[in-house]
């Protein structure tokens, strides 16, 4: 998966997620590829950290924090820590990070919204769902910028 690359719904995708913006429950549906709950590097923000804290996670055991500070996901085996290899899903689902709620919809290096096309279900998002995930991707990366800006400050 790539830098940037915000992954995808499971199966439960078709059920009502209740934590998240309407304007995310897009067309999407996932065929449970695994593809993007391998090798994720999935940013994180602080208020996913919280919500899969809240619900008894410690953040040593699923975010990784690299050279450039941003925390990620944590991979282990080769998948995200979150990820059920047996029920073929995301344990979290309901708490997933936002970024895996946008997903597929991505950032190109040149800074434009596209469709990950590592995702086989990729034809499913129609461009309204592009757009409005486009949006909120914008002001993720935005936020998770500012967040660690803000901890460089913090820890000078
Ligand atoms: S949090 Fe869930 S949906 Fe996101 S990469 Fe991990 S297993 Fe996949």
């Amino acid at each position: 998966m790539a830098p940037v690359s915000f992954h995808n719904t499971c199966l439960l995708g078709l059920l009502p997620s209740f934590n998240y913006p309407a304007d995310l429950i897009g067309s999407m549906r996932c065929s449970h590829c695994e593809k993007c709950c391998s090798d994720t590097e999935m940013e994180l923000c602080n208020a996913d950290i919280a919500r899969l804290e809240r619900n008894g996670h410690n953040r040593e055991d699923f975010v990784n924090r690299g050279a450039d500070s941003i925390p990620r996901l944590r991979n282990i085996g080769g998948y995200c820590f979150f990820y059920d290899h047996g029920m073929k899903r995301c344990r979290e689902y309901s708490r997933r990070p936002l970024g895996c709620v946008i997903y597929p919809v991505n950032m190109s290096v040149d800074g434009e919204v596209m469709v990950d096309e590592l995702c086989p279900e990729s034809s499913s998002v129609n461009r309204e769902e592009m757009e409005s995930k486009g949006r909120r991707l914008r002001m993720l990366l935005d936020t998770i910028a500012l967040e660690v800006k803000q901890g460089d400050i913090r820890r000078k």
